[in-house]
Parts: structure tokens; C-alpha cells; sequence
């Protein structure tokens, strides 16, 4: 279970961008997080991953208060909760295979544990067969599917990506969140922000809707996209 328990988010140069925040999201849930741009929605995936800090308030993920750890313990905290980024952040210059193993050899992993790991994660995403393609030989699309496939190769019980088909087309779109559904079902609570509106009014999941940093609509099932303006 994650809870938001009355977070604020101040930056630097005097913006508010998350104004007392509360919200509980169960294990194995899959949100939405939508509002328009600047509404708070990549503030909070930054405040979970402890990439940004909360100004006041107390983020719990299975009663531990992440906002309290120290900076030591957030790697640790990091692979419990895997983040996917709109832009991807690959290594260009590698293959599939060497953009997904890279997180398991860093913690040294055996050769095989790494093959069984990485071909499970490219099944889950439905990429087996680029296993030895370059970055650029693939699309956008493709190139999403191997970030997401990088974020789960060690099965983190929490992923969160954000605008995860921001610059993908609808086809290409939908097929990331069959990957994603599949990475859901597999047992992995799913965070997604979102501007998708045909995706979130398709999938009726829960959805919780920002706006101006305020949590404007928490709808747990059957949920569809706000339209505020
Ligand atoms: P969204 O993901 O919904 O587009 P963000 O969380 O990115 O919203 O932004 C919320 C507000 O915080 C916006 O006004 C944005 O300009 C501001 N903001 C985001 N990141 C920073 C930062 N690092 N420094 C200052 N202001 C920021």
C-alpha cells in the first residue's frame, strides 16, 4: 500500500506544485494519474522515487515513511519502485539485450539468471525477437517497450511511468498498455500519468485527477478522465 498523507510540494523558485495531497493506492492497483500539464502529476512520481523531496508532509509505502530514509537507503527504495520516463533514457549505443541487463550486472548477477531475467521482461513486453537489435533500429514505440522492460526485469513491486505514449501513436499506444496490463496482472502495482484520455476512459481503472496541485477527483473503479476545463 502507498498513502500520500498531506504532502506539499514547494520548489525552489517558490512554485506549488502539490497542495496537500492524500491518497492511498492499494498493491496491485493500476491509476491513472491525469490533469493537464503542470496539474502535479510528474511531481509525484519524483517524490515516490525521492528524486525531489516533500516540502511537509509523509509518503508511506508498506508503513515505511520514504520521505524520513536516508539518502543511503534509496537505492534500495529504488528498486523496489522502478520509474519509466517519457523520453525513455536508454543507452543509445547498446543493444536490447545490453540496455536490460545492465541493472542486474551491476548487482552481479550470474550469466544465466541474467538470460532467464531478460527474456522474461522482452516476453512481457512483447519484444523477444529485437533481443540483439541496435536502439537505432527501433521506433518509439519499440524503444518504450525496452525502457519498460528494463524497469520490471527485476520484478519491482511497484512501477510507475510517466506519459509512458506521450509521443506514440494511438496503435503504438495501445500496445504499450497491453504491456503494461500484462506487467499489472503479473502481480506489479501500475502508476501511470497520463494525458491519454481514450486509453483511461477505455480501461475504467482508478483514476485520480490533479489540478493546479490538488487532487480534484479519486475515482477507485470504473474511473474516466475529468474533463475541468
Ligand atoms: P505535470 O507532470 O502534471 O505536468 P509537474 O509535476 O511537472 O506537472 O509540475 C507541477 C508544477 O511544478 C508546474 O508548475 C511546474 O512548472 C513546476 N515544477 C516542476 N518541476 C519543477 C522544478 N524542478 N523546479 C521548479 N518548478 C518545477
Amino acid at each position: 500500500m502507498i498513502k500520500f498523507e498531506n504532502v506539499y510540494k514547494e520548489y525552489g523558485n517558490g512554485v506549488r506544485a502539490l497542495l496537500n495531497i492524500n491518497l492511498e493506492i492499494p498493491e496491485g492497483d493500476f491509476v491513472f494519474l491525469v490533469g493537464s500539464s503542470g496539474a502535479g502529476k510528474s511531481s509525484m512520481i519524483k517524490l515516490l522515487i525521492r528524486e525531489e523531496e516533500v516540502t511537509r508532509g509523509r509518503i508511506l509505502i508498506d508503513d515505511i515513511d520514504i520521505t524520513k530514509i536516508s539518502k543511503y537507503s534509496v537505492p534500495k527504495l529504488r528498486r523496489n519502485i522502478s520509474v519509466v520516463f517519457q523520453d525513455f533514457r536508454l543507452l543509445p549505443k547498446k543493444t536490447v539485450f545490453e540496455n536490460i541487463s545492465y541493472a542486474l550486472e551491476i548487482v552481479g548477477a550470474s550469466r544465466k539468471e541474467i538470460n532467464r531475467k531478460v527474456d522474461r521482461a522482452l516476453e512481457l513486453v512483447n519484444l523477444q525477437d529485437k533481443k540483439k537489435a541496435h536502439l537505432d533500429e527501433l521506433s518509439g514505440g519499440e524503444s518504450q517497450r525496452v525502457a519498460i522492460a528494463r524497469a520490471i526485469v527485476n520484478k519491482p513491486p511497484i512501477l510507475a511511468c510517466d506519459e509512458p505514449t506521450g509521443n506514440l501513436d494511438e496503435n503504438t499506444a495501445r500496445e504499450i498498455m497491453h504491456s503494461l496490463l500484462k506487467i499489472n496482472d503479473a502481480g506489479t502495482t501500475v502508476i501511470m500519468a497520463t494525458h491519454a484520455v481514450n486509453i483511461v476512459n477505455e480501461l475504467k481503472k482508478h483514476v485520480v485527477t490533479l489540478k493546479d496541485g490538488a487532487i480534484v477527483s479519486n475515482i477507485e473503479k470504473g474511473g474516466y478522465y475529468c474533463e475541468l476545463d
